[in-house]
């Protein structure tokens, strides 16, 4: 199968997305920084984007869903509508800076790290989880149908606490 050594390269190499990688290696001014990721994404930094986007992006790579983030933004006394975070937890989806999972069909969860990689989700708590690096190969997939191209695998392994175990 001509397109199974990339693929593989493409799982294994769980790199993080170009704006992350270049943010974590340089040590500039994070609002400044915010600013122009918003600009080079084609997003005007207005106030409430900047504000959500300090919540998001400030605090390395996180799973949310708008509840939670409508939620710290009341805590850090942001005045934004629920509406408004939605809206902007889409914009910046539709920008490439986040990433919609399916997970769960009650609920959204945005991914901070917009590159491909695989999850772990705690059914019970609704928690999300990067998996390890290392923890999963997807070595045999069928050919895509007739004019169509395998874009991305991502894989996600649900889990519940076995019956009788303790909580940690
Ligand atoms: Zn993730």
């Amino acid at each position: 199968m001509s397109n199974s050594l990339p693929l593989q390269a493409m799982l294994n190499a769980r790199g993080a997305p170009l704006d992350a990688a270049s943010a974590a290696g340089r040590r500039g001014c994070p609002l400044s920084d915010l600013r122009d990721r918003l600009r080079r994404s084609g997003l005007r930094p207005t106030r409430q984007r900047l504000s959500l986007g300090w919540l998001l992006f400030g605090r390395g790579d996180r799973h949310l869903t708008a509840e939670m983030l409508y939620d710290e933004a009341m805590r850090a006394k942001v005045p934004v509508s629920l509406a408004t975070v939605y809206n902007t937890l889409h914009q910046f989806t539709e920008a490439g800076l986040l990433r919609q999972l399916a997970l769960d069909g009650s609920k959204a969860y945005f991914d901070t790290n917009p590159s491909e990689h695989h999850h772990f989700f705690l059914e019970d708590e609704g928690q999300v989880l990067d998996m390890p690096d290392c923890g999963i190969t997807v070595d045999s997939l069928p050919d895509a149908p007739e004019g169509m191209e395998i874009a991305g695998v991502e894989v996600i392994v649900r889990l519940r606490r076995r019956h009788g175990a303790r909580q940690s």
